[in-house]
């Protein structure tokens, strides 16, 4: 590991959120940032996403770095903490609140519409109150940007709607955090899972709004599991082997499109596969979605 330094440069990432261990699909997405990283000669940092207090697992933080050791995945920087950067967050919306971007909505579950972006009953309510949840006046535009792997995307804000940028709870809304961090000069390109993607427009709303500089994007594509769900938490997808990283990366590589390695890759070590990987990292061959094939390494 490099040591830390005050120089800010390009920079890909991987965030992860302490709420679980990871499992294949996030070792896919932690291993295709730092290559793509790597491919491009800039800088690869961990931000740990551990605003969602009551969603952390403690040890977990820990226990995904111990994890992408293992795998010699590690940061050209010591891990960024989101809980550690509530300074940046708190500006952030005290600018949009100066700006007149922001309402304070009261609310709840049972009086918004059950699905549907938001009606904008609160619009008007732009006082600052306690214990109100923090929405964002989201503009009705069309948001473009070129997508790396699945290509130009178009999403109207109109379906997105106004969306929270703080809880009732107080904590810090992803799409605000993501944006802030995102939107720095550092980051230059964002390569993480498909399911986010409808999540990039949201998140351009916000740099746009703060003149932030927003990266490049590559959404790379959901593994499931064997009845086509994506693996996640939600879906009890299991937690990989930290004592098997040679076999994982093996695997992971081949979930990017990668070519079947030569025989004789038994005794690999997690730092021949990563260089085997950085020389045939092409975005251009990582598939929209994966073949079936590819659908139950975490099996
Ligand atoms: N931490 C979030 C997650 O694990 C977001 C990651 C991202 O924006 O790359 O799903
Ligand atoms: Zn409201």
């Amino acid at each position: 590991m490099q040591a830390s330094s005050e120089t800010q440069s390009a920079a890909g990432r991987f965030a992860p959120s302490p709420t679980g261990p990871l499992h294949a699909g996030s070792l896919v997405t932690a291993v295709a940032s730092y290559l793509s990283a790597r491919a491009s000669g800039i800088q690869w940092l961990i931000r740990i996403d551990d605003l969602d207090g009551p969603r952390n697992q403690p040890g977990m933080t820990q226990h995904i770095l111990n994890t992408l050791n293992a795998h010699n995945l590690y940061p050209d920087r010591a891990p960024i903490l989101q809980s550690d950067r509530m300074a940046l967050y708190e500006e952030a919306l005290a600018r949009l609140q100066a700006e007149n971007q922001l309402f304070y909505c009261t609310c709840t579950r049972k009086t918004l519409p059950p699905s549907g972006p938001y009606p904008g009953t609160c619009r008007h309510r732009t006082t600052p109150t306690p214990e109100t949840a923090v929405r964002l006046r989201v503009p009705d535009v069309r948001m473009t940007f070129e997508d790396r792997i699945q290509g130009p995307q178009e999403i109207d804000l109109a379906d997105v709607g106004d969306f929270v940028v703080k809880r009732r709870d107080g904590i810090i809304s992803y799409h605000l955090a993501c944006a802030v961090d995102d939107g720095s000069r550092e980051v230059t390109e964002v390569v993480r899972g498909a399911d986010l993607l409808l999540e990039t427009a949201p998140q351009l709303a916000v740099m746009s709004l703060l003149g932030g500089t927003p990266p490049t994007y590559a959404h790379i594509p959901i593994l499931t599991n064997a009845s086509g769900q994506k693996l996640s938490k939600q879906t009890a997808a299991a937690a990989i082997n930290p004592r098997t990283p040679s076999s994982n990366l093996k695997q992971a590589l081949r979930a990017l499109g990668m070519e079947a390695p030569p025989a004789g890759n038994d005794d690999w070590t997690p730092q021949r596969w990563l260089a085997w990987g950085e020389q045939r990292f092409d975005l251009a061959r990582i598939p929209r979605t994966l073949p079936a094939g590819f659908a139950n390494i975490a099996s």
